[in-house]
């Protein structure tokens, strides 16, 4: 729901007319000069989503990400603050009385070896968790980086169409679902405007030019696991004398599904997926502990708690068996679900319609990924977060026609195609804030 600020004065009219005021607005016009700006400054987008994409940051070392965006905003004449929860920053525009409405960018990339062979590809090592480990913009936040200035540049631009507070924000670690929540932790609706309405867009393997939105639950709970199985090591040759962490691994690994395939109802979303164990370093060797670290996903709480309940009584349960100490299980509340404002999509999705077509459409399932932007929404700022497609159409026909499909986000071989994808960023972000600033 808007907030009452919101609905007084100046944009009373506007919220009462809803999807109507869409049309009172010439969303073609304002899509040709959106267009217009790209023409000149697209090249610059260009480069700077290159840049950014070489020399991609973990979460919370966004250090030089953070210093080229404020810079950018600065130049288009934001009013930038820096070192919001550490690496965050704050770009306020102000044209006016009227609404402020959030764009949010996140920033921060994943600790994984890119593998596209794109001349920009990263050959970046950085230290997480302790280990030196390669690291990609595999989900795309660079996409969105550039996206992000390009709105700022349209809107400036365009700022005879509209009055309000523009506030951009970039924020740190989204893949560790920690930055949105040490952003608003650190003051960002307390020191800083309140936002009225936020946008966040996301990047994904659909055909570029294809814009989706969905009213309502977006997104998945996303909660992580990490169990240490203890043991007692020996010689590989004389398991009977060592208790196996390898075993207690392995057993829960496979136990632990049926929790999902056999208590969970299997009409609801849910997913629990152990993607890291390590243990030991040698063949010959009975190591004492094995590490296991997961995500569990859900949409519904009563879902996410049975998953988590599960995952502990299988952990309890294998190292009984095991006749091992009780493992140390740890489960962490991750991100939660982006519920969509439905007021704000069905305003919004009128003028992606009006712009884009048949290539606006409703997502039809919430997607089982998640996104700490739920935060922002939680903190009461509602949203749209929508979706933009990032891949030739014709390359995701050959692949379909072969019984492929293209590389999502967080394979080493995720590449989105720069132009138009960034383009048609920009002209939807744009689009859907000056639908909702503009009076
Ligand atoms: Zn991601
Ligand atoms: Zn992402």
């Amino acid at each position: 729901m808007l907030r009452s600020k919101f609905i007084c004065g100046f944009s009373a009219l506007a919220l009462l007319m809803g999807a109507g005021a869409a049309q009172a607005r010439s969303v073609p016009a304002d899509k040709a000069a959106i267009d217009a700006q790209l023409n000149t400054f697209y090249p610059h987008l260009d480069a700077l989503y290159k840049d950014i994409h070489a020399h991609p940051e973990l979460g919370f070392q966004e250090t030089e990400t953070a210093k080229k965006l404020a810079a950018e905003m600065r130049a288009l004449g934001f009013t930038v603050t820096e070192h919001i929860a550490g690496t965050g920053i704050v770009a306020i525009y102000k044209n006016g009385p009227g609404p402020t409405v959030m764009v949010r960018t996140e920033m921060d990339a994943l600790p994984m070896e890119e593998k596209t062979g794109l001349s920009y590809a990263s050959h970046v090592i950085a230290t997480w968790n302790g280990k030196q480990t390669p690291v990609d913009h595999a989900c795309g936040h660079d996409i969105h980086m550039a996206a992000w200035v390009g709105t700022a540049q349209a809107l400036l631009a365009m700022k005879s169409k509209w009055h309000g507070t523009l506030m951009f924000i970039g924020q740190p670690a989204e893949e560790t679902t920690g930055g949105a929540r040490g952003m608003i932790a650190d003051g960002v609706f307390t020191k800083f405007p309140k936002p009225d309405v936020g946008f966040a867009l996301h990047v994904g393997p659909a055909a570029y030019g294809e814009v989706t939105y969905r009213p309502g639950v977006n997104s998945s709970n996303s909660d992580s696991l990490e169990i240490l199985f203890k043991g007692r090591g020996g010689h590989g040759s004389t398991p009977s004398i060592t208790i196996d962490p390898v075993i207690e691994a392995a057993r829960f690994t496979m136990d632990v599904q049926t929790v999902v395939s056999r208590e969970k109802d299997p009409a609801a979303f849910g997913v629990i997926t152990i993607g890291a164990i390590q243990s030991g370093n040698a063949g010959n060797i009975i190591p004492d502990t094995a590490l296991l670290r997961g995500t569990i996903r859900s949409y519904d709480g009563g879902v996410r708690a049975k998953l988590l309940d599960g995952i502990r009584r299988t952990a309890s349960a294998v190292a009984a068996m095991a006749g091992a100490p009780a493992p140390d299980v740890d489960l962490v509340v991750g991100g939660r679900a982006v519920i969509n404002d439905e007021a704000i999509t069905a305003k919004t999705a009128a003028v992606f319609k009006a712009a884009f077509g048949t290539k606006a459409s409703v997502q039809p399932t919430p997607g089982p990924q998640s996104e700490d932007y739920s935060e922002f929404i939680i903190a009461g700022v509602p949203s749209l977060f929508f979706g933009i497609g990032g891949y030739d159409p014709a390359k995701i026909a050959e692949a379909a026609a072969k019984g492929q499909v293209l590389a999502a986000n967080h394979s080493p071989y995720f590449a989105p195609v720069p132009e138009p994808t960034i383009r048609n960023g920009v002209e939807a972000m744009t689009l859907a804030v000056l639908n909702a600033i503009a009076p």
